[in-house]
């Protein structure tokens, strides 16, 4: 039988509803149990892809080529469950599948509307999201208690637990304790609000997880229990950590949360469980033998959700060398015309992640080259590849005109463009090219050396390519195709062999990146910048003098 597990959140948005599910998820897989993760978002977009990353922070990619909400990220780096498409539905998911039946005709006469139909169709994401074999399924409900598009969804986790059998279902909900200077206090009234918005519904919450600044008081704890109506070894304290969100699985372990699961899902295993692996990462995080400073160039800088995945994939790179990782944030576009080396003076490393259209391009074309002429390691992913190749082209392979075609659709020197699948596509949602794609690594570069294998997985979310017809003029001039798509026999992978680290990939690598198991490229980059910043680039040297 799958258990089920519904998180809610109330108060505010922006409580961590998506780091608190995935550390559920850690402490049941830590009981041996097969964990599905899914997020239900209220919004009206079929899925996030189309959605600005100031918007709604990044797009988050899964192997099988979903765009999707960036706490699916979250779910994947912190447990093991298998996440895809069937991990999301959103309020346009579920109505374009209604809007479709019923234009079939499948409905056979009947009114459609959101009770029973539409919270039918939820229902059957929800049972559909539990791969075969789920002990336990965790969902996430997006937005807040009481907002008006979250209804259906509240609706829909209602009547699942009422045909569900007894005891299979639970219900978590998550709110804050806002902490008052001027009392003195934390308060426990808005939580009492919101959850009495759910009893409205008529959903009781089995344990309630408070966020908080300060530590919760026996008393309060006695408080929300009798308000609330929920135990008070259920109302589990979640306090603000200190040096790492990676800490919150510990800290929620430690409050009793996998206790009062385990007691709310009659699960037998209620031995306690071996966090060692997280206890190791915390202790490494904690306790940083070295520091060191990555530029990361990019268009939508302000927004820190917007490069998520890259700034956790760094800070993962980093805890394997027992390293702390800062972040010097520079808008692309004030490289353009702005002191370069003054601006990037004194990081380890610079980083060009992922974009798109002309706003900072040109910006991250002139960092790199400042990285490339000062031997600093460079990693540029997605459209910084792209723009690695074009500085490449431009400055060293003579190719001055070299440009992307989405930029400048008539370029003399197209270096980045348009595969042939990608033309004629007019919709913009779900058309990209997305996903795992093959990859191989040639043998005796960098890339080679880093990855330790020479077929990789990993995925894509791009239309543009690099331009077979310049390969060989980049390649004289220096530039190696370390990684290729045999099958359509692209280039995936662009380096400087004789650089510690100048790397440039075509595919997200930072989606693949945990905690625990560091994406290489990451490690090897932070590696790298490790060893410029003590001075060490004698692998360098010689060799880029030589050229
Ligand atoms: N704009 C580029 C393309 O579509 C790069 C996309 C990206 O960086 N994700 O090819």
């Amino acid at each position: 039988m799958t258990r089920f597990i519904f998180v809610t959140g109330g108060v505010v948005s922006s409580l961590g509803k998506g780091i608190t599910t995935a550390a559920i998820a850690v402490m049941l897989e830590k009981r041996g149990l097969k964990v599905s993760i899914q997020k239900l978002d209220p919004y009206i977009n079929v899925d996030p892809g189309t959605m600005s990353p100031f918007e709604h922070g990044e797009v988050y990619v899964t192997e099988d080529g979903y765009e999707a909400d960036l706490d699916l990220g979250h779910y994947e780096r912190f447990s093991q469950a298998s996440i895809g498409r069937h991990s999301n539905a959103t309020t346009g998911s579920i109505y374009s599948e209604v809007i479709r039946k019923e234009r079939a005709g499948d409905y056979l006469g009947q009114t459609v509307q959101v009770i029973p139909h539409i919270t039918d169709a939820i229902q059957d994401a929800i049972t559909k999201g539990a791969a075969p074999g789920t002990d336990v399924a965790i969902i996430e409900i997006g937005g807040t208690a009481g907002d008006i598009e979250s209804l259906p969804f509240l609706e829909a986790i209602r009547q699942f637990g009422l045909r569900a059998p007894k005891g299979s279902t639970m219900y978590v909900h998550l709110t804050l304790l806002p902490y008052l200077a001027a009392s003195g206090e934390m308060k426990t009234k808005p939580t009492q609000q919101s959850v009495g918005k759910l009893r409205e519904i008529g959903i009781q919450p089995d344990v309630l997880v408070c966020r908080c600044e300060q530590p919760m008081t026996e008393s309060m704890r006695r408080k929300i229990s009798l308000f609330c109506n929920v135990r008070p070894e259920d109302v589990i304290q979640e306090q603000d950590v200190e040096t790492t969100i990676y800490e919150v699985p510990l800290d929620l372990v430690r409050e009793g949360l996998d206790r009062a699961v385990v007691e709310h899902l009659g699960l037998d295993n209620d031995a306690p469980i071996d966090m060692s692996d997280w206890e190791d990462l915390r202790g490494r995080w904690a306790n940083p033998e070295c520091e060191i400073e990555i530029a990361v160039v990019g268009k939508y800088i302000e927004l820190h959700d917007a490069y998520k995945s890259i700034y956790e994939a760094l800070a993962h790179g980093g805890a394997a060398h027992k390293t702390k990782v800062r972040f010097r944030k520079i808008a692309a576009e004030d490289c353009a015309d702005g002191d370069v080396a003054a601006m990037l003076d004194g990081v380890s490393g610079l980083l060009v992640p992922g974009g798109f259209g002309e706003r900072g391009l040109e910006g991250k074309i002139r960092a790199l080259r400042w990285a490339r002429e000062n031997q600093v390691p460079a990693f540029g992913i997605c459209f910084g590849m792209q723009a690695m190749a074009l500085e490449y082209g431009r400055h060293v392979a003579g190719l001055e005109d070299a440009n992307t075609t989405e930029v400048d659709p008539t370029c003399k020197s197209p270096l980045i463009h348009l595969i042939e699948s990608q033309e004629n596509i007019d919709d913009k949602g779900g058309t990209m090219r997305l996903g795992a794609y093959a990859c191989r690594i040639i043998e005796g570069t960098r890339s080679a050396e880093i990855y330790g294998r020479d077929l990789v997985f990993e995925r894509h979310r791009h239309r543009w390519e690099f331009n077979n017809d310049f390969r060989e003029q980049l390649e004289k001039a220096g530039l190696t195709c370390a990684g290729i798509h045999e099958k359509e026999d692209l280039v995936e992978v662009v380096e400087l062999t004789d650089s510690p680290f100048y790397i440039g990939v075509q595919y997200h690598p930072e989606f693949k990146s945990k905690p625990l198991t560091p994406h290489p490229l990451f490690e090897a980059f932070i590696g790298a910048a490790l060893s410029f910043a003590s001075g060490n680039t004698a692998a360098t040297t010689s060799e880029v003098e030589a050229r």
